[in-house]
């Protein structure tokens, strides 16, 4: 074990020592409080044998000191105590000591006193190791192994302010596997627990090195895509998109014959007066745009014609420029919305009802209401422009 030694008196300081490194341990050596309190930092005992009167902090501060700094791994400490000072051993137990030893040491006392120091330490390692791997296991989806979208909020809190405080963009995009109550209907639950997998796998590859796939829901998945541009990020979601279609799922019940995924994109822009979780909503109101519109599309939500209609709510649906889109598309083409045959989104909404807060509905509403009187159509639909393969 790694152990500190800490007392003023040389002698004392030395016998120590001796004892320690004679039962096979590594030991460092303090003359002070102050000093030991520096070491203990850098060093990381698994043991401290402190003195209790010493200059500097003395042993029961020390002790103390030690205690309430939080750390993963758990230090045990022995005081040494003159011979009889009862009120001395006491406060130092009281102040976070786990055991206490007369002086002078005796080597057999100190040998006793450091197999519990083991026995001790190695059951905090344990619980360290244990609670390590539930905070892991408790982040992650145990049918695809993506992370779940318990951490969604944090990781996106941290994101938003970074991109904020640097000026930087983000996309989000949120994918639903298109029909996917009739596929598990029709091929049996364990083929639709493989599905999810597979599509979660196809999205983990083909996601950039930085990107995060969560499982977000049932059939749900966000891709939080820091540093991405939106026709950028409409780019590489389109991509995604293509690469489910290109798994070649067989899917009776889909126009294709095959299985597939719609997706829903949102950005952050630098200057925009937007939170993360507004943003989600965003990626949430697009996806379910392209749910209503077509299976196996992408559907992404303008942040620049937000902003420049100098708009603050989040359920604007305003069309890129298709100039600056159609170039930036590998593979897909960029088709208008359709502002008559399709289905208006508040009757979308209407269709979710038990989806959507009220107040999240009438404020779609208005938005939607808001984009007609500007002549704006409410989507940038990507359309795949012919099956796999493009
Ligand atoms: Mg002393």
């Amino acid at each position: 074990m790694r152990i500190l030694v800490v007392d003023d008196d040389p002698s004392s300081l030395m016998l120590a020592q001796t004892f320690v490194e004679e039962l096979g341990h590594s030991c460092v050596t303090a003359t002070d409080g102050d000093m030991a309190w520096r070491l203990f930092i850098e060093y990381q005992p698994e043991v401290l044998v402190s003195d209790r009167d010493m200059p500097g902090l003395n042993g029961v501060q020390l002790c103390r000191a030690i205690r309430k700094a939080a750390r993963d791994s758990y230090t045990y400490i022995i005081l040494v105590t003159s011979a009889g000072e009862h009120g001395d051993q006491l406060s130092g137990m009281e102040a976070g000591a786990d055991d206490y030893l007369t002086k002078p040491l005796d080597p057999l006392a100190l040998e006793t006193r450091l197999l519990a120091a083991r026995r001790v330490t190695s059951l905090h390692e344990q619980l360290a190791k244990y609670r390590t791997e539930l905070a892991v296991l408790a982040r992650t989806d145990p049918l695809t192994k993506l992370r779940n979208r318990l951490t969604v909020a944090d990781d996106l809190d941290l994101l938003h302010r970074r991109s904020q405080r640097y000026g930087r963009s983000y996309s989000l995009a949120l994918f639903d596997i298109d029909a996917f109550k009739p596929y598990n209907d029709t091929y049996g639950h364990q083929a639709g627990d493989e599905a999810l997998r597979r599509v979660a796998q196809a999205l983990d590859r083909r996601a950039r090195q930085g990107d995060t796939v969560y499982r977000y829901g049932g059939e749900e998945f966000l891709v939080v895509l820091p540093e991405q541009s939106p026709p950028a990020a409409l780019n590489a979601v389109e991509r995604l998109r293509a690469g489910v279609e290109l798994l070649g799922i067989p899917h009776a019940g889909s126009p294709s014959g095959l299985l597939t995924i719609s997706g829903g994109v949102s950005s952050y822009i630098a200057g925009r007066q937007v939170s993360g979780h507004e943003l989600l909503r965003e990626a949430d109101l697009a996806l379910y745009r392209a749910k209503a519109t077509a299976p196996n599309i992408v559907v992404g939500c303008d942040p620049i014609g937000v902003s420049a209609a100098g708009l603050s709510t989040s359920a604007e649906y305003l069309a890129p420029d298709p100039e600056d889109l159609s170039g930036s598309l590998a593979s897909g083409t960029l088709a208008p919305a359709d502002t008559d045959g399709g289905p208006s989104l508040a009757a979308s909404l209407a269709g979710r009802a038990g989806l959507v807060r009220p107040e999240e509905a009438r404020e779609q509403v208005a938005a939607e209401h808001h984009a007609d009187e500007h002549g704006c159509v409410h989507a940038a639909i990507v359309t795949p422009s012919g099956g796999p393969g493009t």
